[in-house]
């Protein structure tokens, strides 16, 4: 491996861009404003939430924080939903996922006004990057973007695997790819001989939910190898989708897990939040 893809730093200076982006708006006068909803207090949630109101701090954007017990109703967080998006004062409203059961979480997500929606997961934010309009861009996706960019990676013309189709990660990701002149494959659990395709990858993307589940074998000489997956084993260690050290020797880059994908989500998320949708 030549490349260890940092994430830490990128995406920090991300952050320290957007900071000064931040006090200049200021300077003119404007402020931006994210709402942050959690319902419940599941551990993890707790976690990226704060994570993400100390990344508000940092950048300079304002946050409103709403903690809501696990038994609100769903009409009460939509009835929330609906006047912070009538009010001016704030640009993003961001509801934590996952939401307890009772709630639907594809009626809340579609309350989002599309110009609020900091996380890029109302079906209009989705359908405009499908037929390259702005809007805004899933956070990780867009990380991982962002993570290649600078480090020098072209995308152009390279063939580009995304192992994985969820919406959030691995759709968006295949339509970010392609917006960047990728030639892209996606493959998904019933794609056959998936070492065969995942071998031809220049840059391959992995965002499929298992541990350690792309190997050496799966990739060629010299590819790129971006890890999006989160796994805790039972010593609370993380580690990702990808075997890091079978790959590692194959791979010309590599992200690490901790350290590569992972901080870019907050970083895009800010980014959102400063630059709203550029037009
Ligand atoms: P997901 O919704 O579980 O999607 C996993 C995808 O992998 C599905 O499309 C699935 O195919 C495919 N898949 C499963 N087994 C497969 C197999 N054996 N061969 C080929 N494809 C297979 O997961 P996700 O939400 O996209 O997240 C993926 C990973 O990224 C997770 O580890 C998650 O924790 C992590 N993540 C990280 C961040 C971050 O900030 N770094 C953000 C979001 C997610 P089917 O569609 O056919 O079922």
């Amino acid at each position: 491996m030549e490349l260890l893809i940092d994430g830490k730093r990128i995406s920090q200076e991300i952050k320290d861009e957007l900071r000064e982006r931040m006090a200049e708006l200021k300077a003119q006068g404007a402020e931006r404003c994210l709402a942050v909803i959690q319902v419940g207090n599941d551990p993890a949630s707790s976690v990226y939430v704060r994570n993400k109101k100390k990344a508000c701090e940092y950048v300079g954007v304002d946050s409103l924080s709403y903690e809501l017990p696990a038994e609100t109703a769903e009409e009460e967080l939509l009835a929330l939903i609906r006047e912070l998006n009538g009010r001016p004062d704030v640009n993003g409203i961001l509801v934590q996922l996952p939401l307890p059961r009772h709630i639907n979480e594809e009626r809340v997500l579609l309350a989002i006004a599309p110009e609020k929606d900091v996380d890029g997961f109302h079906p209009v934010n989705v359908g405009n990057l499908s037929i390259g309009r702005p809007g805004y861009v899933s956070c990780t996706p867009a990380g991982v973007i962002q993570l290649l960019k600078r480090s020098g990676i072209e995308i152009e013309g390279k063939e580009c695997v995304v192992l994985g189709r969820s919406n959030i990660v691995g759709k968006p990701m295949a339509m970010l790819l392609l917006r960047e002149n990728g030639t892209v494959t996606i493959c998904h659990s019933r794609t056959q001989n998936l070492k065969e395709i995942t071998r031809r990858a220049d840059i391959l993307v992995a965002a499929v939910g298992k541990p350690k589940f792309v190997d050496g074998d799966f990739i060629k000489d010299g590819a790129v190898v971006i890890d999006v997956g989160i796994h805790r084993n039972a010593e609370g260690k993380l580690c990702g989708d990808v075997d890091f050290a079978s790959v590692a020797p194959k791979a010309y880059a590599v992200t690490p897990v901790p350290g590569g994908v992972g901080p870019m989500t907050i970083a895009m998320l800010m980014a959102n939040c400063v630059n709203g949708i550029e037009e």
